[in-house]
């Protein structure tokens, strides 16, 4: 562990790796949701005559739905339509969605959570989602750990991941942080790829059906097959990054 730290350091030219918060995807990260928004990009694409596969939908996972269908119908229909039209395609996907069961917080989150305010650490959410019913379910599922201006969206950046703009927008919502200040955690190459480029410790949690090599090819600087085995090893990971300092 402590190698993995050492190397990030050095990476970036970091003297020490000092977390004072972890900033959360939601996808696949907080809630097992990924399965719903894999048959409803499949339903939804189908209508307008895309082809979207499930392992499309974890391929393309963390990137704005308007720029994944962008590139699907230049893709398939030669096309480039632009961010009305796609946005139209979106309310069918995000329609699609909300007729699927609700998703179940991801097992061994809320420990981990606890954990991670027992430390002393502050908790944040970076999500390319924009639905309000969303966020509003977010701030009920961890209103011990999770303040509302913590939680940044798609509404407060222009490009979404795999662009680092909305993990810096979330070092700044927990307070102005520094990239060394903050833990990211993350389940899909996109985003793992987005908190490498905000240069901010990247934690993957492989929670769907992709490889870990697809993952740990981004860059993911921490990588475990589940939440359950990251709670396991949040101690140990605190205690090594507190005696490299
Ligand atoms: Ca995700």
């Amino acid at each position: 562990m402590k190698e993995i730290i050492q190397q990030y350091l050095e990476k970036y030219g970091f003297e020490a790796l000092c977390p004072k918060a972890v900033l959360f995807d939601m996808d696949g990260v907080l809630y097992d949701s990924m399965p719903n928004h894999a048959v409803a990009w499949q339903r939804s694409m189908a209508t307008f005559g895309i082809e979207m596969t499930a392992s499309d939908a974890y391929a393309t996972e963390g990137a704005r739905g308007v720029d994944t269908i962008r590139m699907m119908v230049k893709k398939q229909q030669g096309r480039d339509i632009d961010e009305q039209e796609a946005q139209r395609m979106y309310d069918e996907k995000t329609r699609q969605f909300h007729l699927m069961p609700e998703a179940p917080i991801m097992p061994g989150v809320l420990e981990l959570m606890k954990q991670i305010k027992d430390c002393g650490l502050q908790i944040g959410v970076v999500t390319g989602s924009g639905q309000r019913p969303l966020i509003q379910r977010l701030l009920n599922d961890f209103k011990n750990y999770l303040a509302e201006e913590h939680i940044t969206t798609a509404y407060d950046v222009k490009r979404g991941k795999p662009n680092p703009d909305p993990y810096l927008a979330g070092l700044k919502k927990a307070g102005n942080l520094k990239s060394y200040e903050a833990i990211v955690v993350e389940n899909a190459p996109l985003g793992v790829r987005a908190g490498v480029a905000a240069k901010i410790f990247t934690v993957a949690v492989n929670t769907g059906p992709l490889p870990d090599e697809s993952l740990i090819k981004e860059g993911a600087n921490l990588l475990f097959a589940d939440m359950p085995s990251f709670n396991l090893q949040w101690n140990h990971l605190f205690h090594q990054i507190y005696d490299l300092r």
